[in-house]
C-alpha cells in the first residue's frame, strides 16, 4: 500500500508503489516539496538538482505578487540570473499562442531553466516551452486548483481551439502552504472538484477491467481512493483554508497526479466526468465563450454523473438480449454523426481522428455483451464503492461550488448532448459506453435525436 510521508525539508516521499499488476510502472523522479516557508529555499532545491543558474521566471501580475516576487528575490540573492517574464493580462490568463510566445521570447541562448509561478494555465504554458527548448523546468504552485502540477501533457489553446501537446514532467515542484492558502475559495473548490471526479475514474477503470480486460492497477487505484477519502473527511478544514486543510487538498492533487507519471496515462484520475467537463469547455471555447475552470466543471459533472451510476445498480443486466444488441449496435456512422452534432464539423472531425473508435465485429460484440452479463455483480460492486451523490453535492456546496450544469452557465442542449455523447471525447471504456452497448443509453443518459 502506498504511503505518503515528508522529510524534514518538506520533500514528499511516496513509498510502497511497488506493484505487479502488469501495467508498465515508472518510478517518478521529481522533487516535490510541500510545507511552510519554502519559497526562500527554492535556490537550494534547484541547486540540489543541478538545474543551472540562468533562468526565466514566468508569472502573471497576480502570481508575481503572491510568490513570483519572493522567488525572484531569493534566486537573485543566491546568485541566480533571473529574467522575469510577467505576462500582464486584462482578463483571464490563457495558455495560448500569445502566452507561449511571451515565454519563448523571454529566453536567450543562455537560459538553462524555466520556472513557472502559477497554477494550471501558467504551468501548461511553461511546460510546452520547456519541451520545445529542451530545457528543464520547475513549478512554484500558487493554488491547489487542479491536479496538473505533475502532468506530462499541456492542454493549450491555439486559434481558440483546445489542443494537447506532449511534454515532460517538472523537475521540481514547490508547494508552499501559505502561498496556496491565498488562493480564492473558487480555486480551492476547483481543486476539490477535480479530486472528487476521481471516484468515478476508479470505478470505471474497475468496470473496464471486468468488461474489456484492461489492466487495473490496485496501487494507483488505492492511492487515488485514499487521497479522495481523506479529502472528503476534511472539507470543513479545506473550506476554512487551514494549513491542514490546504495540505490535504494539495497532497490529494499531487498524489493523484503522480499516478499519471507512474503508469503513463490518466486512467486513475479522469473518467467520464472529465470527458463531460472537457466537452463543455471545448464547445464553449468554439463558441467564443469563456468556459468555467476545469475543476469546477469536473466537480459539477461528478455531481451530475454520480446519480446515474447509482441508478444503474438496480438494472438487471441478465435481461440484455445479446442477439438484438449485436444487430442494433451503435454504428460508426451514428458515432460520427454524434461527434459532428456535438462539436461541429471541424472540431468533430479532428476529435474523430485523435480518438479512432473501437470497432468490434459482431462476434466480438456478442462476446463483450456476454462478459458484461457475466460480470454484473462485479460491475455493481464497483459502483457501490462510489460515495452517495448527496455527500459529494454537500461537499461542493460547503465550498460554494456549482453542482449543476446550469449553475456553471452550460446551456441545456449542451448539457444533454455532453451527457449522452461526451464519453466519446476520449477512446476509453466507461460505464456510459456499456450503457450504449446494452441499449440502455436512452434510459440513463437521455435521447438526443431531436436536439
Ligand atoms: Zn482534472
Ligand atoms: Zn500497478
Amino acid at each position: 500500500m502506498a504511503v505518503v510521508r515528508y522529510e524534514n525539508d518538506g520533500k514528499m516521499i511516496i513509498e510502497g508503489i511497488y506493484c505487479s499488476c502488469g501495467c508498465r510502472h515508472m518510478t517518478p523522479n521529481q522533487d516535490i516539496y510541500v510545507g511552510e516557508g519554502l519559497i526562500s529555499r527554492l535556490p537550494e532545491y534547484i541547486a540540489r538538482r543541478g538545474l543551472g543558474k540562468n533562468c526565466v521566471l514566468a508569472c502573471d501580475d497576480n502570481t508575481y505578487q503572491i510568490a513570483g516576487k519572493a522567488a525572484a528575490e531569493a534566486l537573485s540573492a543566491a546568485g541566480y540570473s533571473v529574467t522575469l517574464c510577467n505576462m500582464h493580462r486584462e482578463g483571464k490568463f490563457e495558455p495560448d499562442e500569445r502566452s507561449v510566445g511571451e515565454v519563448l521570447l523571454s529566453m536567450t541562448e543562455k537560459t538553462e531553466l524555466l520556472i513557472a509561478v502559477g497554477s494550471g494555465s501558467i504551468t501548461d504554458t511553461v511546460r510546452v516551452c520547456a519541451m520545445r527548448a529542451g530545457l528543464p523546468y520547475c513549478i512554484v504552485g500558487t493554488a491547489p486548483s487542479m491536479d496538473g502540477y505533475t502532468s506530462v501533457v499541456a492542454p493549450l489553446i491555439l486559434r481558440r481551439v483546445k489542443i494537447h501537446r506532449d511534454a515532460k514532467p517538472a523537475e521540481l515542484i514547490v508547494c508552499d502552504l501559505a502561498v496556496l492558502a491565498t488562493a480564492p475559495l473558487p480555486m480551492i473548490a476547483s481543486g476539490v472538484g477535480d479530486v472528487l471526479g476521481k471516484y468515478i475514474a476508479r470505478a470505471e477503470w474497475k468496470i473496464s477491467e471486468l468488461v474489456t480486460g484492461e489492466t487495473y492497477c490496485p496501487v494507483c487505484g488505492d492511492m487515488v481512493k485514499d487521497a479522495v477519502t481523506t479529502l472528503m473527511e476534511n472539507i470543513p478544514d479545506i473550506a476554512k483554508k487551514t494549513p491542514r486543510g490546504i495540505k490535504i487538498l494539495i497532497e490529494a492533487l499531487l498524489v493523484s497526479g503522480t499516478t499519471i507519471l507512474m503508469i503513463g496515462k490518466t486512467r486513475a484520475v479522469a473518467g467520464v466526468e472529465h470527458n463531460i467537463a472537457h466537452t463543455w469547455e471545448m464547445v464553449q471555447l468554439l463558441g467564443g465563450e469563456i468556459p468555467p475552470s476545469h475543476g469546477a466543471a469536473v466537480g459539477a459533472a461528478t455531481c451530475i454523473c454520480l446519480p446515474v451510476f447509482k441508478r444503474f445498480m438496480s438494472e438487471d443486466l441478465s435481461l440484455v438480449d445479446t442477439k438484438e444488441r449485436v444487430k442494433n449496435a451503435f454504428t460508426y456512422d451514428e458515432y460520427r454523426a454524434a461527434m459532428l452534432k456535438l462539436y461541429g464539423n471541424v472540431a468533430g472531425e479532428e476529435l474523430i481522428c485523435e480518438n479512432p473508435p473501437e470497432r468490434l465485429s459482431d462476434a466480438e460484440m456478442a462476446e463483450r455483451l456476454e462478459r458484461i452479463k457475466k460480470n454484473a455483480v462485479g460491475i455493481r460492486a464497483a459502483i457501490d464503492e462510489l460515495p452517495s451523490p448527496e455527500s459529494v453535492v454537500s461537499a461542493m456546496k460547503a465550498l460554494g461550488a456549482p453542482v449543476t450544469a446550469a449553475q456553471l452557465g452550460i446551456p441545456e442542449r449542451l448539457e444533454k448532448l455532453a451527457m449522452r455523447y461526451g464519453v466519446y471525447y476520449r477512446a476509453r471504456y466507461s460505464l456510459f459506453r456499456l450503457m450504449e452497448e446494452c441499449g440502455l443509453a436512452d434510459k440513463y443518459l437521455g435521447n438526443c435525436d431531436s436536439l
